[in-house]
């Protein structure tokens, strides 16, 4: 009996102690326990999962075909609300066996009127880019997280994602790159299923589904904040570095 009441007393005291920290807790601004701490930051969602084994290459289909048969899957696409305010689908382009694939958020104004991926002021800056890695343009793959221009740039939503996503996973999968570039956090985010900033999230090599994956800043980004050019710059130097290896 005295054993059990010196339990009890025991575990009264362990709830005031941990009743008390909890409030510390609250009072210095803690208002929730995430349900996972050493990845809280990871997102539970979308097609996109980072860790999935790439598809199985195919070597009697060219990259090329497969490229042209998504294109052809997609179609006059009607599968999510974006359908509905686009002018145009901007699918992507570049070169089936680009060593480096750059993913974006999804197109803006004059990508949605002409049909094609970074034509505006933000993608000279990535025509820039590409030549500082030594590249032309129509060597590397260039290419959005959805297809069509969400309503005023805004960014495009988990939902919109997901159901477009398939389309850039099969051209990542057709092109096999020696290296992918996220431009911004939209792309970053979602490709590598993490929440953690931009900022935090460049500066450093991931992989996705097995392969190299960098991620830097928006050049939309840079155009507004030339500061952090120097950092991009630094990306752009190891995904050289990847696209050789
Ligand atoms: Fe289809 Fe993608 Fe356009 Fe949505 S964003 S309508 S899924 S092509």
């Amino acid at each position: 009996m005295d054993q059990q009441n010196s339990t009890r007393q025991e575990l009264l005291s362990n709830l005031a102690k941990l009743r008390w920290y909890l409030t510390s807790l609250y009072w210095g601004g803690t208002e929730y326990w995430p349900a996972k701490t050493e990845t809280s930051d990871e997102l539970q969602h979308g097609p996109c999962d980072p860790r999935k084994p790439l598809m199985r290459a195919t070597t009697s289909v060219d990259p090329q075909q497969i490229l042209l048969n998504t294109q052809q899957e997609l179609g006059d696409c009607t599968r999510c609300r974006l359908h509905t305010t686009r002018t145009r689908i901007v699918f992507g382009e570049g070169s089936p066996a680009a060593r480096i694939v750059f993913v974006g958020e999804g197109p803006g104004y004059d990508e949605d009127q002409q049909g094609r991926p970074f034509v505006g002021r933000a993608g000279k800056l990535l025509d820039k880019m590409i030549s500082a890695l030594g590249y032309a343009r129509e060597e590397v793959y260039i290419c959005n997280m959805v297809k069509c221009r969400p309503p005023n740039n805004r960014t495009p939503n988990i939902e919109e994602i997901d159901v477009c996503s398939p389309f850039l996973i099969k051209q990542i999968e057709a092109i096999r790159p020696r290296v992918i570039c996220a431009l911004g956090a939209c792309a970053a985010q979602n490709l590598l299923q993490l929440t953690s900033p931009i900022s935090r999230l460049r500066g450093k090599t991931h992989h996705w589904r097995g392969i190299p994956f960098v991620a830097t800043y928006h050049p939309a980004y840079l155009l507004r904040n030339p500061s952090q050019k120097s950092a991009a710059w630094q990306d752009l130097l190891e995904i050289q570095r990847l696209a050789k290896s």
